[in-house]
């Protein structure tokens, strides 16, 4: 039996935080790696520190960098009792790099993104060392390591992308031989390194990669994604009373869920994991007894149909219109086109047979860019009315039911129009791909909470109109 362990950065940020950690590890059987995130706030905060260098602010850079420095050795402190000095003096030593690196950004008054990536590492290097000594100081043989001798990537400095074949090589060697020594590896997540040793990362958030790189490498029996809440919920429950966690995920629903808004995790860092068979469960270091969530690469059929109800704010809705647009090929190819050349990143897209319209929903503050764009590019059509006209509508919400128990369910679609009629919510536009996983349509802003409750409660309040048991078991 083997774990990866990962904790995010409020599961290392406090004393009592590390002192779960070292519970959480104490109780996990059998061979097991940890990941970490630096401690919470500290990547903002050395990107930060960056931005003030590259102004030429070195006195504002370099205080940020004492503070860090000085609340890790803090902490370190707080939570250790064994290795502390010579720890310490490791920290000291990731920190003075990192400041002689601040202070040749501020004279220079320029950062790349290579000497970022070298400067942010510190997060990770940090946070390591100190986890590794706090659970040395509990009686577990822990080693930090960092990942930049096993993570092998390209040159993309900020968002590397690493090499999957190599890395794995690497961290068997690496990894390997310290579980048969019964030792606790503590990994950096979040960094890697080029063949030639230079320092990268592999983008925001990126320590789940991290720990889901080294499941796959080691082939492990789980990966165990510690983070500040219960696992993935059925809908944000700020805005749904009766929203629950959900035991089980497939990778596809957490990929839908997560492209509209779920936060927890960003399923495209689990892949590597998932897609050699190991389970990743979502727990809370803070209620390490809940039940939090599995994602797997297999439909899970629990008998529910619509899963969880998402949603995503802060939109704005184009509509292309026009009698002229109908039957001419290469129309939409244009209006992507368009999107595309400006970069921004398109969320939903509905197009009706009669091709009379287009609408393309994007983040609410490209919309303008975008309605101006598509206006210059349509300006012949526009002039002879093939198409009338440009419209945007804003701020707008998608709203997304996501299930596997929906495909080839019939009847999905109108309980979820019927529960927004109920509701008095007017539908601006609806899409549904052929996966039939997910039913997204666009609300207004102002009546995306109802819309949401709406949905979930249809599904997950609901009389059951079957009466199997695990159905019974989730209904509320
Ligand atoms: N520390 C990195 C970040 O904040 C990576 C992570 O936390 O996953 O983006
Ligand atoms: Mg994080």
């Amino acid at each position: 039996m083997s774990v990866v362990l990962k904790f995010g950065g409020t599961s290392v940020a406090t004393a009592d935080a590390l002192e779960r950690v070292v519970r959480i590890v104490r109780a996990a059987a059998g061979e097991r790696v940890v990941v970490v995130s630096a401690t919470a706030g500290t990547t903002n905060s050395l990107i930060e520190t960056v931005r003030a260098a590259a102004k030429g602010d070195v006195v504002g850079a370099e205080e940020i960098m004492t503070r860090l420095a000085s609340s890790h050795d803090d902490l370190l402190r707080k939570s250790a009792r064994k290795d502390v000095e010579e720890t310490s003096s490791v920290l000291d030593e990731l920190a003075q790099r990192s400041k002689a690196l601040v202070r040749s950004v501020a004279i220079l008054h320029e950062c790349s993104a290579r000497t970022q990536d070298a400067i942010v590492s510190y997060g990770e290097l940090a946070s390591s060392e100190i986890v590794a000594a706090t659970l040395r100081s509990h009686g577990i043989d822990a080693v930090a390591v960092p990942a930049t001798r096993m993570v092998v990537t390209d040159d993309a400095f900020g968002n590397a992308a690493p090499a999957f074949e190599e890395t794995y090589a690497r961290a068997k060697a690496e990894l390997e031989p310290l579980l048969r020594a019964g030792k606790v590896p503590v990994v950096t997540g979040f960094i890697g390194a080029t063949r030639e040793g230079v320092i990268t990362t592999l983008g925001r958030g990126a320590s789940d990669y991290s720990a889901a790189i080294l499941a796959a490498a080691l082939r492990a029996d789980e990966c165990l994604i510690y983070t500040d809440v219960s696992g993935v919920m059925s809908a944000d429950p700020r805005m749904v009373q009766g929203a629950r966690p959900l035991p089980r995920l497939s990778y596809a629903e957490a990929a839908e869920l997560s492209y509209f808004g779920a936060k927890v995790l960003h399923p495209r860092a689990v892949l590597p994991a998932i897609e050699v068979g190991i389970p990743v469960r979502i727990l809370n270091t803070f209620a390490p007894d809940e039940a939090g969530t599995t994602i797997t690469r297999q439909a899970d059929t629990d008998g529910s149909i619509v899963k969880a109800t998402t949603s995503l704010g802060g939109l704005g809705l184009l509509t292309v219109q026009g009698a002229g647009m109908s039957g001419i090929p290469g129309f939409a190819a244009k209006v992507f086109d368009t999107t595309a050349e400006q970069s921004i990143s398109v969320l939903m897209i509905s197009q009706a047979s009669s091709e009379n319209s287009i609408c393309i929903v994007v983040p609410a503050d490209t919309a303008d860019r975008l309605k101006h764009a598509l206006e210059k590019m349509l300006a012949k059509e526009l002039a002879h009315h093939d198409v009338e006209r440009v419209s945007m509508e804003r701020p707008i919400a998608v709203v997304a039911a996501v299930g596997e128990g929906m495909r080839g369910t019939p009847g999905v679609a109108a309980r979820v129009f019927g529960a927004l009629g109920r509701a008095g919510v007017n539908v601006i536009a609806i899409a549904q791909g052929s996966s039939e996983l997910n039913i997204s349509f666009c609300v207004t802003e102002a009546e995306q909470a109802r819309a949401v409750r709406a949905v979930h409660d249809e599904f997950h309040s609901a009389p059951e109109t079957s009466a199997s048991p695990t159905r019974a078991a989730v209904a509320r």
